[in-house]
């Protein structure tokens, strides 16, 4: 299949080759379950098609890059310093998004905001960053206490699967006592408490 060359020049099948070299074969099926589901998902809610299978094929492009690689990236290209104490589990959303744009020539902002927020989700989301927010929670090779409701919701209302999510990942994060990035606390402000 060829994509439109507004939002990626390489075709799917040279996009799948650069995915799978860079993570572990386990990982690379996730990100092919995210893709059905957020495929699922657009076609359900009328989202592109094109956009949720690119996301949803780069959602994790840099989730396997050594630490020192995203330092180095930072330090270059200046981020919050806030950021800077977090790990590979925010950075391979937030600065991999950056990465792929310079890597894989993808400069579609949409595209580009549905990694940088996938992990974290964001205040105000666009159908394609809601879709593959709820894709990574829910596609089929997931299986955890409340996946099979978070899907349920997600049939009949994206916007509650995306509250559900973030209540359940935030409340999954304090009992593991681990920091919480500020992003993770406006997308449970607005999207789990309806502070607007
Ligand atoms: P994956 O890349 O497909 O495994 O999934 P995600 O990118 O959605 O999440 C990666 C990890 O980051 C998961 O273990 C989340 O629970 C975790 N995570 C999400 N938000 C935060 C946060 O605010 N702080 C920390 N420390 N971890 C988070
Ligand atoms: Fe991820
Ligand atoms: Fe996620
Ligand atoms: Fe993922």
């Amino acid at each position: 299949m060829n994509y439109s060359q507004a939002y990626i020049t390489l075709t799917r099948d040279e996009l799948l080759k650069r995915v799978a070299s860079q993570m572990s074969e386990k990982r690379f099926k996730h990100v092919l379950g995210v893709e059905q589901s957020a495929l699922e998902l657009a076609d359900q809610y009328g989202g592109n098609l094109e956009k949720a299978s690119i996301a949803a094929l780069v959602h994790d492009y840099c989730k396997e890059r050594p630490k020192a690689d995203f330092l180095a990236y930072m330090t270059k290209c200046s981020y919050p310093v806030d950021l800077i104490k977090f790990g590979n589990e925010i950075w391979h959303g937030v600065v991999g998004a950056d990465m792929i744009r310079d890597e894989l020539g993808i400069h579609d902002e949409e595209i580009l905001n549905a990694v940088r927020h996938h992990t974290t989700g964001a205040a105000n989301m666009s159908l394609l960053e809601q879709i593959i927010y709820v894709a990574d929670y829910i596609e089929p090779g997931r299986d955890f206490p409340g996946v099979d409701e978070a899907r349920e919701k997600a049939k009949t209302d994206l916007k509650e699967a995306v509250a559900y999510e973030t209540q359940k990942t935030l409340a999954y994060l304090v009992k593991k006592g681990v920091p919480i990035y500020s992003r993770t606390l406006e997308t449970y402000n607005v999207w789990v408490a309806q502070l607007e």
